[in-house]
């Protein structure tokens, strides 16, 4: 039994236990699992889909008005409520600005539906480091982030972003990847520790935290030593970056689901580097639970279309190792503590928002069934209610 009063949860305790309040209306669950409403750590609402016969990444910077792109992202917003993820970490707008803090604006004034979001604005990088790429250099185009060079750059671009609402920055460490002539994975670095320091330092003065988009290598060591709080990706964590990441408390939102999905043809220098980087995933995901580095779920909407199920990472997460309880900690608890929400948000426990979903089936014996959830109550809210 879960007492609710107004958006939060009051008390929880077995039938015989709790008193129902008179006046209270019942949602009864009791024929479904109920859970804690889901965190996605790594999302871009702005985005939708990199897909190449659409015009892939570029058009929707090129052609796509702000206006436009803003409608399609109060979509993806519903598309994540309505699966059951009442929270969001969006991690930048791809050349959105600062959108993704109006969207966020409507969502908490009622205007639109949508879960909790902690946005991170316009993300970081440096020169070279970010799309658009490989236009003429005789014709200005947009950034999918904010271009930083030197410290004091990228020092004003996080005061800037942090003024205009962000609840983290995001940061770019690697940019493009390819494969070596041993079959190896390279990945491009971008900021320099000293820039990253920078970044980072004034995030952590402002109380807010700092995730870093890192494949591997150079970029990767960079990222770790600058003192980043999240790795997004880590495709080729090695056992010093582990033993780094556990030392720094650094957390891992591994996003697996892209790298397995959409590989260009296999001859190509993209198949291979497709190829290559799903060989590097799957053992350095396992490599991090095998050390038991703090895992939060994610997995990159928006570069995926949003018509896709967003719990499909729970899929690869549990085929690579990860049990099924560990999974769904990963998008819960576990988010939550990464997002500094320990007890509002990823759990059932009073005091918490009353944040709640509910499946058909037992997501611990087949974590597929969280693909489909059929309750949905965010802040005491009923939003969906499909289980009768
Ligand atoms: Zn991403």
């Amino acid at each position: 039994m879960i007492i609710i009063r107004g958006n939060r949860i009051e008390s929880v305790g077995g039938a015989s236990s709790v008193q129902v309040p008179p006046g209270a209306t019942v949602i009864d669950l009791s024929q479904a699992t109920v859970l804690p409403g889901l965190i996605d750590s790594h999302t871009h609402i702005f985005l939708q889909g990199e897909v190449p016969d659409q015009g892939g990444y570029d058009i929707q910077l090129l052609k796509y008005q702000i206006s436009y792109r803003a409608a399609r992202a109060t979509v993806a917003a519903r598309r994540a409520l309505e699966q059951g993820f009442t929270t969001l970490r969006d991690v930048e707008t791809e050349g959105a600005g600062y959108g993704d803090v109006g969207i966020k604006q409507a969502i908490n004034e009622g205007v639109i539906p949508g879960p909790r979001l902690f946005v991170s604005t316009r993300g970081i990088s440096s020169t070279g480091g970010y799309m658009l790429d490989d236009y003429s250099p005789e014709i200005q185009v947009p950034k999918g982030v904010q271009i930083v060079d030197g410290p004091w750059e990228a020092r004003k671009a996080a005061r800037e972003q942090l003024d205009h609402g962000a609840d983290w920055l995001k940061v770019y460490m690697t940019h493009r990847s390819w494969v070596d002539k041993d079959g190896a994975l390279v990945s491009q670095p971008t900021l320099t520790v000293e820039e990253l320091k920078a970044v980072v330092d004034e995030a952590h003065g402002w109380g807010k935290k700092v995730a870093c988009h890192a494949y591997n290598g150079i970029g990767l060591q960079r990222a770790l030593d600058g003192g980043c709080d999240s790795i997004e990706h880590g495709l080729g964590l090695t056992d010093a970056n582990v033993e780094q990441m556990k030392r720094q408390g650094t957390w891992y939102c591994p996003t697996l689901t892209p790298y397995y999905l959409d590989w260009a043809p296999e001859n190509s220098p993209e198949g291979k580097r497709d190829r290559r980087r799903a060989a590097d995933h799957e053992p350095s995901f396992k490599k991090a639970l095998q050390a038991h580095l703090k895992i939060v779920f994610g997995d990159d909407m928006g570069g995926i279309l949003w018509t896709e199920p967003i719990a499909i990472e729970f899929d690869y997460m549990v085929r690579f190792g990860m049990s099924p309880l560990d999974a769904i900690r990963s998008a819960t608890v576990s988010a939550a503590e990464m997002l500094g929400m320990q007890g509002q948000i990823g759990a059932v426990t009073p005091g918490a928002y009353a944040d709640i979903v509910a499946v058909q089936g037992d997501p611990l014996r087949d974590i597929g069934v969280l693909k489909h959830v059929g309750f949905v109550m965010k802040g005491g809210q009923v939003f969906k209610d499909e289980l009768k």
